[in-house]
């Protein structure tokens, strides 16, 4: 098969190109995509720099450019839920774009026209995604991811986000490229670590921990390729 695996920033997936070694690069649309070989698949990866827009034209490219047909996201993201502590693991179970408001027409926070609030990700996917997880020993938990074109590191956006949508975790793709997916009909797979908790100083953390924490999400998400 052929599996597009993205990040949103290349430390999202230096480990990754670390670990493969021998690819072959392609550069297109001001970017590049790294092809290689993995376990009997075909992977492309790429990064797509930050935020809703990037991450939303590599998606597609990457699904009707390089005809993958199936994605697996990795990142870090910001802890909403108080049980999240850096470091920690999480797949998502549905995504939200927090700052899409257009409340003044009567409709919820996050309603997008023809889709709705919440947008599920793929049940198969995070099923093995668990297994990988328990055969692995690690400590993966499910949650809501909000997204939106904002780093988040004030405590008043941070609860309005978590008690408006009830979500455990913020970045700034996984939406985009969910909606992506989810219109092209393409199975995904949206992975995050915690790299900062989104309140008052949540940058230096963000920098302190970034590289530790998403070699952990692209770790797992690789290991997830050896069970597809
Ligand atoms: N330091 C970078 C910018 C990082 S933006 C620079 O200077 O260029 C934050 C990135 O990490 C985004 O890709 C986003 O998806 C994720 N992220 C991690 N913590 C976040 C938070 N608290 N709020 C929003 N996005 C967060």
């Amino acid at each position: 098969m052929k599996i597009a695996i993205l990040g949103a920033m290349s430390d999202e997936i230096a480990p990754l190109l670390d670990k493969l070694q021998n690819y072959e690069t392609v550069k297109y649309a001001k970017n590049e995509f790294y092809l290689a070989k993995y376990k009997n698949h075909d992977l492309v990866i790429a990064y797509s720099k930050i935020g809703k827009v990037n991450s939303t034209l590599t998606a597609t490219l990457l699904i009707e450019k390089f005809k993958c047909e199936m994605l697996l996201f990795t990142g870090v993201a910001g802890a909403l839920n108080e049980k999240l502590k850096i470091g920690d693991i999480l797949y998502t179970t549905s995504t939200v774009q927090h700052d899409l408001d257009i409340s003044a027409f009567g409709h919820p926070y996050g309603y997008v026209p023809g889709i709705n609030v919440y947008e599920k990700t793929d049940d198969k996917l995070n099923e093995i995604a668990k297994i990988v997880a328990a055969k692995n020993g690690i400590n993966l938990v499910g949650g809501v991811i909000a997204s939106g074109d904002q780093f988040i590191c004030d405590p008043v956006k941070k609860e309005w986000i978590k008690s408006t949508f009830d979500a455990d975790a913020v970045e700034m793709e996984g939406a985009s490229v969910g909606q992506v997916c989810a219109t092209l009909d393409i199975p995904y797979f949206l992975m995050r670590a915690i790299s900062d908790e989104a309140n008052g100083g949540a940058e230096i953390d963000f920098d302190k921990f970034l590289e530790e924490v998403a070699q952990k999400s692209a770790k797992f998400v690789l290991g997830m390729v050896e069970y597809l």
